[in-house]
C-alpha cells in the first residue's frame, strides 16, 4: 500500500474502529479501568503488560490523538500533555536532572525562555541561550561536558526566526545529544523536523492544531532515531535501572519506545500533567482540518504582509514568506509550502501610533493568543510588556512599535480592509 498523504492522516490516523464500534473517536471520560484478576493488574504496574489503569498515566482517547500527531510527524511514539509548557518541560526533564545543562535558541517563546532560564535553573538544570544564526564555531562553544539536549523552534514565536534545522541537528549530534524542535508554528503540514535530523518534536497543540482557541494542550513526539544506548554515559535515566519500576532499563525493555515510555510511566506518573480526554477529543476535531486551515492561514498572511509592506504608514514587516525577509532562503528550504499565519510589523509613528491603532479595529480582536481561525492582534509594548521602557523592550528583542498579527482564515480582503481603515485613523 502507498503511504497515505498528510491530508489523509489528518482525518484517518489514530482512531480505527472495529466492527460495531463508534465511527467517531469516543471520549473515555474515566479516571480508571477495570480488570478481572489481580495478577493482570499487577503486571500492568510492573510494565510487564501494556494496558490502561489510571488516566494520570494513559488514557485511550489521549493515546489515539497522540498516535495521529505521531503519524503526522513521522515518529515512533507520542504523548499528549496538558499544555505546550508541560510538553517542553517534560521533553527536557525526561533526559536531564540537577547538575545537567541544555543549549537553547535565544529566540524561543517567552514561556519557554522563562521555563529554562528561571524555573528549571532553580531545579539545578542550567541553560545557555544561543543566537540561532551564529556560526557553527560559535555555537560549539555553548556546549559543556554535562550538556544533554539542544532546543529550538522551527519558526520562533513571536520573532519568526526560521531555524536551520540541519545545522542544529549536526551540532547536537556532534556533541552526542538530541535536538528537540518545538514545531508549534509550522505544524507537520509545513515542516516535519525529523526529516531534517531532529530527534524529538514538541507542540503547543493550543495553537494551529486545535485551531479554534478552545483547548490548551501539548504533545511530545519521538523520532526513535536517537541512540540512547550508544550514549549511555550521558543518559543514565534511560539506560540504567529505574528503581521506581523494579529496576527495569527503558532502552533494554522498550527499544525505540524507551523515551516516550519513560516520559509516560515516570514523569506523568510523578508530575501529572495529562491532557483531559475531553480536550483531546476537541484537539482531534481540530486536527481533522489542519491540512485545510494551515495553507489558508499562510495564503492570507502572505496577502496581508504584501499589503502592509506597501503601506506608507508601515515602517517594516516581518514575515518569512516575503522575498526580502532575512529568513526567506531558510523558509524556502524547510517550509516550501508556507511558513505560518503570524506576521509582525511596525509603524512609522512608533510605539504611540501602534498603541492607537489597537483601538481602531472592527473585526480583528485584541487577544493574548495566536494561531486560531480568527484574526487577532497584540501590541506587546501596550499589553504583555507594558511595564517596560523602550530601552528595556529593545534589550528583550521586542521593538516598541511591534504589532503581532495572527492572520486567521476569514476572507483575506476583509482582513486587509480592517487593517486599512485602522491605518487611516492614525
Ligand atoms: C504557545 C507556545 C508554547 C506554550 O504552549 P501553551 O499551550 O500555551 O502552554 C510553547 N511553544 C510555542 C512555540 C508556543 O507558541
Amino acid at each position: 500500500m502507498n503511504k497515505p498523504g498528510l491530508d489523509t492522516l489528518c482525518i484517518q490516523a489514530g482512531w480505527k474502529p472495529e466492527n460495531g464500534q463508534p465511527r467517531v473517536l469516543p471520549i473515555c471520560q474515566s479516571t480508571t479501568f477495570k480488570y478481572d484478576n489481580s495478577d493482570e493488574m499487577g503486571q500492568l504496574f510492573d510494565l510487564e503488560k501494556s494496558g490502561y489503569f489510571y488516566t494520570r498515566l494513559q488514557n485511550p482517547t489521549c493515546d489515539t490523538v497522540a498516535q495521529k500527531i505521531c503519524e503526522l510527524e513521522g515518529g515512533t511514539g507520542a504523548m499528549l500533555t496538558s499544555s505546550g509548557q508541560a510538553a517542553n518541560y517534560f521533553a527536557v526533564l525526561n533526559i536531564c536532572e540537577a547538575g545537567d545543562h541544555i543549549v537553547c535558541s535565544n529566540s524561543v517563546y517567552g514561556g519557554t525562555f522563562n521555563l529554562f532560564g528561571t524555573t528549571m535553573k532553580k531545579q539545578g538544570i542550567e541553560c545557555t541561550f544561543v543566537d540561532p544564526d551564529a556560526s557553527e564555531e560559535e555555537l560549539h562553544q555553548a556546549f559543556q561536558p554535562n550538556t544533554k539536549a539542544v532546543i529550538a523552534e522551527t519558526i520562533a514565536n513571536p520573532t519568526l526566526v526560521v531555524l536551520d534545522i540541519e545545522k542544529f541537528a549536526k551540532l547536537a549530534h556532534s556533541h552526542r545529544v538530541p535536538l528537540i524542535v518545538d514545531n508549534t508554528f509550522a505544524t507537520p503540514i509545513n515542516c516535519r523536523p525529523f526529516e531534517w535530523g531532529a530527534d524529538i518534536v514538541t507542540h503547543s497543540t493550543t495553537k494551529y492544531m486545535d485551531g479554534h482557541g478552545v483547548s490548551l494542550g501539548g504533545c511530545i513526539v519521538d523520532s526513535g532515531n536517537f541512540d540512547w544506548q550508544a550514549n549511555a554515559d550521558k543518559f543514565p535515566g534511560l539506560t540504567q535501572p529505574d528503581e521506581s519500576y523494579h529496576g527495569i532499563v527503558y532502552t533494554e525493555k522498550f527499544g525505540k519506545n524507551a523515551y516516550i515510555t519513560k516520559a509516560t510511566s515516570q514523569l506523568m506518573r510523578d508530575l501529572g500533567s495529562m491532557q483531559s480526554p475531553m480536550n483531546a477529543f476537541l484537539l482531534n476535531i481540530g486536527l481533522e482540518t489542519l491540512h485545510l486551515r494551515v495553507p489558508r492561514h499562510c495564503e492570507n498572511a502572505r496577502k496581508t504582509a504584501e499589503f502592509l509592506s506597501n503601506h506608507e504608514k508601515v515602517a517594516w514587516v516581518n514575515f518569512a514568506g516575503l522575498p526580502d525577509n532575512k529568513y526567506h532562503t531558510l523558509a524556502e528550504k524547510y517550509l516550501p509550502g508556507g511558513t505560518c499565519g503570524v506576521i509582525s510589523f511596525g509603524l512609522k509613528g512608533g510605539r504611540a501610533a501602534a498603541g492607537k491603532m489597537m483601538d481602531q479595529f472592527h473585526m480583528i480582536a485584541i487577544v493574548t493568543h495566536v494561531a486560531d481561525a480568527r484574526t487577532c492582534v497584540l501590541h506587546p509594548a501596550s499589553h504583555t510588556h507594558r511595564q517596560m521602557t523602550d530601552e528595556q523592550l529593545k534589550e528583550a528583542g521586542i521593538a516598541p512599535d511591534l504589532i503581532r498579527l495572527s492572520v486567521g482564515i476569514e476572507n483575506a480582503q476583509d482582513i486587509i480592509n480592517d487593517l486599512k481603515q485602522a491605518l487611516e485613523k492614525i
